[in-house]
């Protein structure tokens, strides 16, 4: 069978994966064999060994050994049959209820033990499962404590479904040939990665799936250090093509502005100045937590830049990000009379707008460009362009560089990021870039208030939205999946909507938005809730990054034990913005005490870096796959805050093997080579979101 097929085999030559289904994965961008073996889990189910009634904690799926004691009713509400019995296990009682499987009434024996599994919920006093799965013993021990990957999904295609595919798929390709030496493999202490590609589907145990997924996070950071490196080279010691100097624009935009700017925001404007009259082309990152202001940092480089006689542009991860910042500049530009000339370029717009942007951009005409990786594509010709800040993107890599040299000099190059990371990880994500970090909040900020919540003080939550609504004010509840069927038990956005629809009074216009919509349906949405048309939106974490409407007040997080702190904590920034006094509502369905306590610590800092590296210190390896730190980074299976130890493994790995063959031209480097290229050539570099 293997060898039969390989990654570029289409999907649908798999048994089992005929044209519906094939469109189904496409759904999820994956076409071929290679694309579906990419797709790793987004965690795993363990069937651990059953536990006692009295020891089943609430908001946990369980597996409970017990025999049935007795039906309790039957009833039939509608076309829903409902089945309540009662199970024991000699110490403890509990209440099952089965949905639409009456069946069961018969199957299900008095007197033979049996183990359920499902999420132990109260009702009263009674711990209950609604539809748990039922097992016989002997089933039950044949899978305890094996590992079920759980892959993301979309409407319709079942985990089963993916589960047969990729074990099919993995049946009939060849392994991934290894590229690394077997000295080079041991020094790092990785597995193989044959096996690795097998194991992170259909790990034998816990231990082997934490040594696969170490080997494919290392592959994953080494790939990407090797672009940085080759980026390191292209600018280190540019000279300066587009020297600068301070004009009369920045002192006067500064005057005219509603704010004086914090002390950490002059410090970081005044090494921009310097780096842009400085004889070395500018390279630095701007650090600075959700809501420090970094936006206005960009206005006056780009402001320095346009006085000059340039051209700079701004580039956002997202066009809904992309639009934003362009209102924003436009109105500083119409109501200060600023010499800004800017164009808005993203993908979404019209063959005919698009075109008239490139002329603008090729004539000079604009002298600021505001878009998404749009930008950088081969149809734009800049005609003085010395100037490109990006925001909250950290993949601005090698190729985004090569290709903006290829229109012309190096331009000066600033970063914004609102990811907390600390100084020695900073080093070795953007490596080439000097750091400037704005650690001051503007001072008419009031503290947001937090409270992390279950799932019965919804309603609260409700009325209190309205009441903020009422005054005038807009609220974001977050959930977390787009629609129905992408996993058991989520929150979803669509049907959410709905359903605060029927919860609000029918005055308060509620919307929602999610990656999944058109491009220029998410900017439509986003442009009537920034221009209040709009007062609560329903979204998943599109909204995540950047997104400033000071009128907000009120974020609401569904499922808030799904996301990772330092997430909540960039959900969080898209409130208290304004002077407005805001307030967060982490609505957890998890009552246990760990997930509690990890949401408590939102609570007690406003630090973006102290809160992701306290929940690190609270989790231990067995949550690495749940729950991803940030979505900001666009690594596919790393995560900067999990695994920072690797990403330092994989740095020092990377040095030593520049050291001794720079080029990797050594014959044993032909196969490391090969592959590293290939990584670089398949990387994508901005997030599609
Ligand atoms: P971020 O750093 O998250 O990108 P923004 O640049 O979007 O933050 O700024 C958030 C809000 O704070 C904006 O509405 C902006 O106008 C405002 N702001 C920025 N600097 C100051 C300041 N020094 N004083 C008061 N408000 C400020
Ligand atoms: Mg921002």
């Amino acid at each position: 069978m293997r060898g039969k097929m390989d990654r570029d085999t289409p999907i649908i030559e798999l048994k089992g994966v005929g044209e519906k289904t094939r469109q189904l994965f496409a759904r999820l961008n994956i076409f071929t064999v290679g694309e579906l073996l990419d797709h790793y889990p987004r965690d795993y189910e363990i069937f651990r060994d059953p536990v006692p009634i009295l020891r089943a904690a609430v908001g946990e799926v369980c597996a409970v050994r017990g025999t049935v004691t007795g039906i309790l009713n039957e009833r039939r509400v509608r076309k829903l049959h409902i089945l309540n019995v009662n199970i024991s296990d000699g110490s403890e009682t509990m209440q099952l209820t089965f949905y639409n499987m009456p069946f069961l009434k018969k199957t299900l024996k008095q007197g033979v033990i049996y183990i359920f599994r499902g999420n132990v919920q109260t009702r009263g006093k009674w711990k209950i499962m609604e539809q748990p799965r039922v097992y016989s013993k002997e089933d039950y021990t044949r899978q305890e404590n094996t590992l079920i990957p759980r892959y993301s999904l979309t409407r319709g295609l079942t985990n089963q479904a993916v589960q047969k595919a990729v074990k099919q798929a993995l049946s009939c390709c060849q392994p991934p040939e290894e590229y690394y030496g077997k000295d080079f493999l041991e020094s790092n202490g990785l597995m193989g990665i044959g096996d690795a590609a097998e194991a992170i589907h259909f790990p034998k145990d816990m231990d082997q799936l934490v040594r696969a997924r170490q080997r494919l996070v290392f592959d994953e950071f080494f790939s990407f250090l090797f672009l940085m490196r080759q980026n390191k080279e292209f600018s280190d010691g540019l000279e300066n093509p587009y020297p600068m100097f301070e004009t009369a624009d920045t002192v006067r935009f500064l005057e005219q502005l509603s704010f004086p700017l914090t002390r950490a925001q002059k410090r970081v404007w005044g090494e921009i100045r310097d780096d842009l009259g400085s004889p070395h082309c500018m390279n630095r990152l701007i650090q600075g937590d959700v809501g420090s202001g970094k936006t206005v940092l960009a206005v006056l480089a780009l402001l320095m830049t346009a006085a000059n006689g340039y051209q700079g542009a701004l580039m956002a991860p997202t066009e809904v990000l992309a639009a934003q910042h362009f209102e924003t500049i436009l109105e500083y530009t119409k109501k200060m009379g600023l010499i800004f000339r800017p164009v808005l370029l993203i993908g979404s717009m019209t063959a005919k707008e698009k075109r008239e942007a490139y002329e603008k951009i090729a004539s000079g005409e604009a002298n600021l460009i505001i878009g998404t990786h749009a930008l950088i594509q081969a149809k734009v010709r800049y005609k003085a362009l010395a100037l490109v800040v990006t925001d909250e993107q950290h993949r601005f890599g090698v190729r985004q560089r090569e290709q903006l040299a290829q229109k012309g000099d190096k331009p000066h190059i600033l970063v914004m990021s609102a990811t907390p990371i600390p100084r020695t990880l900073a080093i070795i994500l953007y490596g080439d870039l000097h750091i400037s970090v704005v650690d001051e909040l503007p001072a008419n900020r009031l503290p947001i208030k937090n409270c992390v919540v279950n799932t019965s003080y919804r309603g609260k939550a409700y009325e209190f939205i309205g009441k903020e609504v009422k005054a005038g004010r807009q609220a974001y509840v977050i959930c977390p999946q787009v629609e129905e069927g992408e996993a058991e038990d989520l929150e979803n956005v669509v049907d959410y909507a709905e359903k605060l629809r029927e919860h609000l009074s029918p005055d308060i216009q509620v919307a929602y938005l999610h990656g999944k919509m058109r491009p220029a349906d998410k900017n439509r949405i986003m442009e009537e809730f920034a221009a209040h048309t709009i007062d609560v939106l329903v979204s998943t974490t599109v909204i995540e990054v950047g997104i400033n409407v000071p009128n907000a007040t009120v974020m609401m997080v569904e499922n808030a034990e799904r996301f990772g702190l330092a997430q909540l904590h960039q959900l969080r920034g898209r409130v208290g913005r304004g002077e407005h006094q805001s307030f967060c509502i982490f609505v957890s369905t998890k009552e246990n005490k760990e997930t509690m306590e990890r949401l408590q610590i939102l609570n007690k800092s406003n630090d973006g870096f102290f809160i992701a590296s306290e929940d690190l210190k609270m989790r231990g390896p067995g949550d690495l796959f749940g729950i991803r730190q940030s979505g900001v980074f666009s690594f596919r299976i790393g995560d900067i805050y999990n695994d920072a130890a690797l990403l330092q493994k994989a740095a020092a790995a990377m040095d030593e093997l520049m050291l001794r063959d720079r080029t990797l031209s050594l014959p044993e480097h032909g196969l490391i080579r090969k592959h590293l290229e290939e990584a670089a050539a398949n990387s994508v570099d901005f997030r599609s979101i």
